[in-house]
């Protein structure tokens, strides 16, 4: 006990350690003032930092709820294809509609104040006054019912050639007003993209007209979607990217050809298999158009008789290959060009790299 009395300072020691305390918290609240104001005042501040920070995490949301509507879309018009396939092309506007209210709907009236990609973004909207649920369902209807109407609009215009009327026709000048309406409503677009981008408050021109703010649900968690799972999105998005790029560029019959032949001729195999019905084709007839006419007799179900086949694969414009076969000069270039410069013969398994006209 005595040893803890001693320890309190006297009076003016205490005095000295308040100051002491006030003039080095006074230094560090000068050099780091950012941190310090978030931490310190209570209200504002934190409040705008929530409103501008989360960009990303707001357009993604738009970017997961424009996915769930396309992903709900495919079975919904395959379903009514089933019933009547020329039902979703004349009601397609109504379906998407239907569908963006309905999601609306459901995912305000289930209690939260989000839609389902902004929850997934831990996201949800607030208002700065008045009832949020309501300027919610306004909003919803006002949104459906500009896109199904704007769609419509201009649907009805270029079906009924609107543009094409004389200059100083009532219609021509609604196509212009129309038109003049949509640059506008673009730009102001852009420039409320820009301003999101500054201050992150409005992410579209509806939700500034209904004074709807993104916020965090859970400022705590600020980012609900883990940086794993995004980074990893990120690498097969750009893996397919990459994927779709090189595909088309990569010669497959000539790699399927050319790995067929060095496998072939690793287990002792002529180069290519000869099929004897080709290798014993009389002179004068085609083999590769014999393929094809053959090819089609199979689909279409027709028997080719000796005459058909005499007339149909007889050699047009004839050249010879260096293995001393006869073909037709388009289908032995286009045989040669689809595998790269050099194919195999049809009928020997040679490989052909030269041809001459007969
Ligand atoms: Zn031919
Ligand atoms: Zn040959």
């Amino acid at each position: 006990m005595d040893s803890n009395i001693q320890m309190i300072p006297p009076q003016d020691k205490l005095e000295f350690w308040d100051k002491e305390y006030e003039s080095s918290k006074n230094s560090r609240l000068s050099k780091t003032k950012t941190t310090d104001t978030i931490e310190n005042d209570q209200t504002q501040p934190k409040l705008d930092l929530l409103y501008s920070s989360g960009k990303v995490n707001k357009l993604d949301s738009e970017v997961l709820d424009n996915e769930l509507t396309s992903l709900l879309e495919e079975p919904l018009y395959s379903s009514f294809s089933y019933i009547n396939p020329k039902f979703v092309d004349k009601w397609k506007t109504e379906l998407q509609s239907g569908l963006q209210g309905l999601l609306l709907f459901l995912s305000f009236s289930s209690g939260k104040n989000a839609t389902y990609g902004q929850k997934m973004q831990n996201l949800t909207y607030k208002t700065d006054s008045g009832s949020t649920k309501r300027r919610l369902y306004l909003y919803s209807v006002a949104l459906v019912a500009s896109n199904y109407g704007w769609q419509k609009l201009t649907f009805y215009l270029s079906d009924k050639r609107w543009a094409d009327m004389p200059m100083n026709t009532m219609k021509y000048r609604v196509w212009r007003t129309v038109h003049l309406l949509e640059k506008v409503f673009r730009a102001l677009t852009l420039a409320n993209f820009i301003l999101f981008i500054s201050n992150g408050k409005y992410k579209t021109i509806l939700e500034r007209v209904f004074g709807l703010k993104l916020t965090f649900s859970k400022p705590q968690f600020f980012q609900s979607v883990s940086f794993e799972f995004m980074n990893r999105q990120m690498v097969w998005h750009a893996f397919t990217e990459f994927l779709m790029f090189i595909i088309p560029l990569l010669n497959t019959t000539r790699i399927k050809s050319h790995l067929t032949r060095s496998i072939r001729q690793a287990v002792g195999l002529p180069p290519v298999y000869i099929d004897p019905e080709i290798s014993s084709l009389r002179n004068g007839l085609c083999p590769i158009c014999y393929t094809e006419e053959m090819d089609k007799a199979k689909e279409t179900g027709i028997i080719l008789d000796e005459f058909k086949i005499a007339t149909r694969c007889r050699i047009t414009n004839g050249y010879k290959a260096n293995c001393g076969h006869e073909y037709c000069y388009v289908c032995i270039k286009k045989k040669m060009s689809r595998e790269g410069t050099s194919c195999s013969c049809l009928r020997c398994g040679n490989v052909i790299n030269g041809i001459t006209s007969i």
